[in-house]
């Protein structure tokens, strides 16, 4: 099947559809091609290729693009997710107590209850904090963002 781009002498312009180039010279020489505007048979062949690649606009190319550079995401939006780290670091260093080494006991005995319970961090040992989840301790291990302490003191 091919789909030509004709035009009349009168400047219509219109789709036509042939079995084949071949097709299309032999109908048009027989004056079976006709404008379906204004019955005209001067019918002459357009070229369709302009048409093809303006046809499609830059918007539709654009989309491909940006999911092409979607894998490695521009340097400016790592440096806001660091600063958002950094800022979810500083409030949650705000918001706890730092009890250092001291973290599993502390946790330990606010479990049972023989402390008052309040937010705290502090270091503990993958061993510590296995043990602690074990006894039914809730244990959140977090990589606070380098450099949020040192701003806060
Ligand atoms: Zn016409």
């Amino acid at each position: 099947m091919k789909v030509l781009d004709l035009g009349c002498q009168h400047g219509h312009i219109f789709e036509g559809w042939f079995a084949s180039e071949d097709d299309f010279q032999s109908q048009k020489e027989r004056a079976l091609v006709l404008c379906p505007m204004c019955g005209d048979a001067s019918i002459a062949k357009r070229l369709s290729a302009p048409r093809l690649n303006l046809g499609a606009p830059a918007s539709a190319a654009r989309p491909a693009a940006e999911a092409a550079s979607l894998p490695t995401p521009p340097q400016a939006s790592r440096q806001a997710m660091q600063a958002a780290w950094l800022r979810m670091s500083r409030e949650l260093i705000a918001r706890t107590e730092d009890v250092g080494e001291r973290f599993a006991d502390e946790a330990r005995r606010m479990h049972h209850g023989e402390i008052e319970s309040r937010a705290i961090r502090g270091q503990a040992s993958a061993q510590d904090a296995v043990a602690l989840l074990e006894e039914g301790i809730g244990v959140l291990p977090l990589p606070l963002a380098d450099g949020a302490k040192e701003t806060l003191q």
